[in-house]
């Protein structure tokens, strides 16, 4: 053991939860030639750029198909969508102009252009933009060592570890095309100083089960490699040479852990089923086509809300019907007839587009957001809607509106959907007879005319995150109100049972999709409330059926 470093701890973003041990190997990149050289003839500079730039592509068309076996189409996509950056015409003309400009050699360039791109990622306001920097980087570094293959200055691309046996990957960040070459036998961990939950690395990491921690920051030093070390990826720590007392502990938490999961395993593809046998549907949520393989693995029975406003938030402009029905169609066709709850666009407050130039508000929280906004909106509105009902012949479609404060707002807009419907049968494009239409109950206005509202709809949803920030007047995105914002309080819990008996009332189903469905803690009270469905973040849907499996 390094007494200098003995028992240090190093605290990080979880990405994917676990225990792992093994010695730190920090990932060994061969630099890309990146310091700039004049040259004379900058047409052979672009020509070099070119030659590179379409061998990158052909390299990533065999690198999804590799991956899609290991990983699944929805994440083996990364290098489809890596193929499309590597032919936007933006970023291949800022390579050739500055070669131009600067008389630069294609290194230069294309490292120069992949960090300004990178900044111009990291800079804007979504978690899902912001997981592209990593991409921007990937495939340019993938360009400069072809570069360096093509002038002989490097062998082959690949990675290669200093260590043997048992390793925690250390290193700024992970690309995705490093990702899927890890070998989850020899990278038990993975530890990285930037990087976000959200990447598409954090993304194949879960998939792969290698615990995760990233955004450890300056924590992370070069001199711990080859140290022993522990990832303890529950609680968001690395510990650095532990002594035996607590390698021992965590050799015990992990066994448990293993015992657990692998007991968990019993409850896989059974029905959710109280202690006296009632059944209750378990279904996760979603915020992304990306989620699906993560949301299938988890053996939810379905998704119970698909938080549409993503694909939105991840676009440069307002997505087209076509756009949107594609995604659609994929995300039932990929869920097999299972059930598929979209909630229509919730944009405004915290999730923001700037192509939506959305008015400055004093409270944007209680502003034109959401069903209020697509109302203003109705083109827009109608677009997604033209897309959803497309798409409900791939699969078992049901569609929710979020915010809603009165009957109104729901006959307004089950006339817009009727109108959208009837349009696309005069066009000849089909959809699917008996679509559920549901209504989330995330205001305390909604759970208090839950008895009218259940008359005009086939189910209730209930968002505890916004139910409980609006019956207690606190600001959810406010961090210092967190001992205020309690989901617990009595005046959130009354208004859920209101919505259930409400609903059951009038023979129509009720859910609850907010965080408050994934805490083992408030279960009981839930089963006994007798909500008929939970949408859960996918990682917990098995123990939560254990668990339900002792309640009730
Ligand atoms: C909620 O408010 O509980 C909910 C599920 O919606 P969101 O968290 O997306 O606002
Ligand atoms: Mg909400």
């Amino acid at each position: 053991m390094d007494l200098a470093y003995h028992n240090q701890t190093l605290s990080g973003t979880i990405a994917n939860k676990g225990i792992a041990f093994g010695r730190i190997c920090f990932l060994k990149r061969e630099k890309a030639e990146q310091i700039k050289k004049t040259v004379d003839n900058t047409n052979d500079e672009i020509d070099r750029f070119e030659k590179a730039r379409l061998h990158a592509i052909s390299q990533l068309g065999a690198l999804y198909e590799a991956s899609l076996e290991k990983l699944g189409e929805q994440n083996a996509v990364v290098f489809q969508i890596h193929q499309m950056m590597l032919d936007d015409p933006e970023y291949i003309s800022s390579i050739h102009n500055l070669i131009i400009s600067e008389k630069s050699n294609a290194e230069y360039a294309v490292t120069t252009v992949a960090h300004r791109f990178e900044k111009q990622f990291l800079e804007m306001d979504n978690d899902y933009m912001r997981g592209r920097a990593g991409d921007v980087i990937d495939v340019s570094r993938r360009i400069n060592e072809i570069l360096m293959m093509h002038a002989g200055k490097l062998e082959h691309r690949g990675l290669r570890f200093s260590i043997d046996g048992p390793i925690i990957l250390a290193t700024d960040d992970l690309v995705p095309s490093e990702t899927v070459q890890l070998d989850q036998h020899t990278v038990t961990g993975i530890i990285t100083s930037k990087g976000s939950d959200r990447s598409h690395t954090a993304i194949f990491a879960r998939t792969m089960g290698i615990p995760t921690i990233v955004c450890i920051g300056s924590q992370l030093k070069e001199e711990y490699e080859g140290l022993y070390a522990i990832v303890d990826a529950n609680a968001g720590n690395v510990i650095i040479c532990p002594d035996d007392e607590i390698i021992c502990k965590y050799r015990e938490i992990k066994r448990t852990d293993d015992v657990q999961s692998s007991h968990l395993e019993d409850y896989r593809g059974k029905a959710t089923l109280t202690r006296s046998g009632a059944q209750i549907r378990l279904y996760a949520n979603s915020g992304s086509l990306a989620d699906l393989d993560l949301i299938k693995a988890s053996d939810a029975e379905g998704i119970g809300l698909f938080r549409s406003e993503y694909i939105y938030m991840q676009a440069q402009d307002y997505p087209t019907e076509e756009e949107q029905f594609k995604i659609y169609r994929d995300v039932l066709k990929g869920m097999d007839n299972k059930k598929v709850i979209i909630r229509t666009l919730d944009i405004g407050a915290d999730k923001t587009a700037e192509y939506f130039m959305l008015k400055p508000e004093e409270n944007p929280a209680m502003g034109v957001r959401a069903i209020r906004l697509c109302l203003n909106n109705r083109a827009l509105f109608k677009t997604q809607l033209r897309a959803l009902y497309r798409a409900s012949l791939y699969g078992n479609l049901s569609v929710m509106i979020p915010m809603v404060t009165s009957v109104e707002e729901v006959v307004e807009c089950k006339s817009i959907i009727e109108e959208a419907k009837a349009e696309l049968s005069s066009q000849g494009l089909g959809y699917k007879q008996g679509v559920e239409f549901g209504v989330m109950i995330e205001t305390p206005a909604a759970a208090l005319i839950s008895d009218e509202l259940a008359q005009h709809v086939d189910f209730f949803s209930i968002g505890t995150n916004d139910l409980t920030q609006f019956t207690l007047a606190c600001d959810r995105q406010n961090a210092e109100l967190g001992k205020y914002l309690n989901p617990y309080h009595h005046g959130v819990i009354r208004l859920i049972e209101m919505t259930v008996r409400n609903g059951h009332a009038a023979g129509i189903w009720v859910g609850i999709c907010g965080e408050l469905a994934s805490d083992e803690k408030f279960l009981g009270k839930l089963i006994q409330i007798g909500v008929d469905e939970m949408s859960v973040v996918p990682s917990s849907i098995l123990s939560l059926r254990a668990k339900i499996a002792t309640l009730g």
